[in-house]
Parts: C-alpha cells; sequence; structure tokens
C-alpha cells in the first residue's frame, strides 16, 4: 500500500511511502521479502535447521525466528558478543526470539569477524547438524529475488525510489526492478565505502546512487535530533518509523527536499523497509543514559 504523506512540500513534490511495515505483523518488511525464496531453497534441500547471524537487536535475527517457529525450522542464531549470554530477558530481539525457539551461539567480536571462516562452519555443523545458512542480514542472490517484488506495477510513474541501506541486499532487488525513467536512492544506515561496489556485484542497471550524509555517525547510532524528528514524524503523520534505519532515510529525503535536490515536480516513493521490533530495544538504551525515548505505537 502507498501512502500519500501530506506535508506540504516546496517544488511541488510529492511523496508516497510503501508501507512494507505491515505485510507481517512479526518480520519486519524486507527481511520478509529476503527470506521468501531461501525458505522454500531449505525445504527443497530438506533441510530442517536454519543458521544465521546477527547482532543484539537485529531485525533479521527476530525475523528468520519467527519464520522458523511457523515454517517449522529448527533456529540457531549465532550473536555478536559473548557477554550478551546471560541477558537475552533484558534483550526484547533475543528475548522474542527465544520464544520462537531460536537457540543461540555467542561469539566474541573478534569470532563474529570472521564468521565466514571454514572452521566456525565447522564448529556449527559438529554441534548442530546438516544445516541451511542464511548470510548476516539475509543478503544472497535469492534474497535479492524477493526484493524483485517490492515494486509493482502502480508504481510505475515515480520518478524516485528511496530505500534505506545496511547489507545492500533490498537496494538491489529494487534496483533491479525499476524502469528506465525511475531513479533509485540509498541511504545507508552506517559508515562506509564498499557498499558501493557490493550493490554493484547485484545489479543490473545504473540507475541508482547512494547518499552517504544520513548515517548519524553510524550503524545504530542516534542522535537526539534524530529521536525528536522521528517523534515529530509521527505526530504529524501517524506513520511510525525506526531509529536504526528508516528514520534516518525519511530525515535525509526531507533534508534534500528542502534543499532543493530533487527537481520541481518530482514524485518520491519511500520504501519503508519495518524494523519496528527494534525501537523496544533502542529506547532501553536510550534510557538508560537518561536521554528522549522514541514515542510511536505501531
Ligand atoms: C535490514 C534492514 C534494512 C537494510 O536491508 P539490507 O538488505 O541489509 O540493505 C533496511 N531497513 C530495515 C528496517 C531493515 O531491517
Amino acid at each position: 500500500m502507498n501512502q500519500q504523506i501530506l506535508i506540504d512540500f516546496p517544488n511541488h513534490i510529492s511523496v508516497y511511502i510503501k508501507r512494507e511495515d505491515l505485510i507481517h505483523p512479526f518480520i519486519s518488511g524486507n527481511k520478509f521479502r529476503k527470506l521468501k525464496y531461501n525458505l522454500l531453497e531449505a525445504k527443497k534441500e530438506n533441510a530442517t535447521t536454519l543458521v544465521t547471524f546477527g547482532g543484539a537487536y537485529s531485525n533479521h535475527i527476530a525475523a528468520v525466528a519467527f519464520a522458523g517457529k511457523e515454517q517449522h525450522f529448527k533456529t540457531i542464531g549465532v550473536i555478536r558478543g559473548e557477554e550478551l549470554a546471560t541477558k537475552i530477558q533484558e534483550n526484547p530481539t533475543l528475548k522474542f526470539a527465544q520464544e520462537c525457539g531460536m537457540q543461540f551461539e555467542f561469539i566474541t567480536r573478534e569470532a563474529y569477524r570472521s564468521k565466514d571462516d571454514e572452521k566456525l562452519m565447522t564448529d556449527l555443523r559438529t554441534k548442530w547438524g546438516a544445516f541451511y545458512l542464511i548470510p548476516e542480514g539475509g543478503t544472497n542472490a535469492l534474497a535479492i529475488s524477493g526484493c524483485e517484488e517490492i515494486l509493482t506495477p502502480e508504481d510505475a510513474n515515480f520518478d524516485y525510489v528511496c530505500c534505506a541501506v545496511g547489507t545492500g541486499g533490498t537496494i538491489s532487488g529494487i534496483i533491479n526492478s525499476v524502469l528506465p525513467h525511475q531513479k533509485v536512492l540509498g541511504f545507508p544506515a552506517l559508515k562506509g565505502d564498499f557498499l558501493q561496489d557490493e550493490i554493484s556485484t547485484f545489479v543490473q542497471n545504473s540507475h541508482w546512487s547512494l547518499i552517504q550524509d544520513y548515517h548519524f555517525g553510524g550503524y545504530g547510532k542516534v542522535t537526539t535530533e534524530l529521536i525528536a524528528f522521528i517523534n515529530h514524524f509521527y505526530q504529524k503523520n501517524a506513520i511510525p518509523l525506526d531509529p536504526i534505519y528508516t528514520g534516518k532515510m525519511m530525515y535525509g529525503i526531507l533534508d534534500l527536499i528542502e534543499k532543493n535536490y530533487f527537481p520541481e515536480n518530482s514524485t518520491i516513493l519511500v520504501i519503508h523497509t519495518g524494523g519496528l521490533q527494534g525501537v523496544a530495544g533502542m529506547n532501553i538504551k536510550l534510557k538508560n543514559k537518561n536521554l528522549p525515548l522514541i514515542q510511536i505505537h505501531d
């Protein structure tokens, strides 16, 4: 569903938001798309266990845990940070995943960095038996095929499609499915020049660019200005945004509109990729620092 944002924008610009956050009650919009063909493949290979990777507040971990419960896979989450092993109950994401039946392997940040080494895979196979591996953030060729289904024929008239970027899988699917007159703008939620190359390996056209100015200090970092923006946007439009991805992107889009980045009469489609399960975890962190909280109700 595309919902118009009823703000009076300059230059006759109109902005619509594709509510992918509403396609599933628990699985964050784009994570649902990314898992679709991976789950079919896992079944085809007769896998009974899914193994994947993520950080403490990962939307992807929550999505895999829930999908596993729904579709009767055993799920193993390899989680960055050994210290979290004793803090599952205090972490809304891990608690949710555990309630869905996910079992965890907590590993050090150092081990996590070399998670693609054969040694870790061998150890995991010894402990858990054969499994279907879903990479961190869920990005692989099958995930990109799933994200090619986000845009539909009703989206053909937009000039721009905007999407938040983590590993680059979601935007790659979108890029592969835009029409020649459309341009895709990606808003990375993290610092890093590697995304440009990474996305280039997945896509078949050059109708896209990355806007690197709105990561707010890096992955998972927020400022009081960003939180205030998310709260204000919610009050005005009744659309909840998450602090890791969609809040940063929307802040960037509105800022670019103010700065006359978009030509007169541009029509912009913003993809709401979901991520709202992460709000509770962020609010615990903000509360511990005595900072204002995110006040949205999805
Ligand atoms: C994971 C995620 C993204 C980024 O998706 P990638 O495919 O990793 O680039 C964007 N928005 C939300 C809400 C997410 O959970």
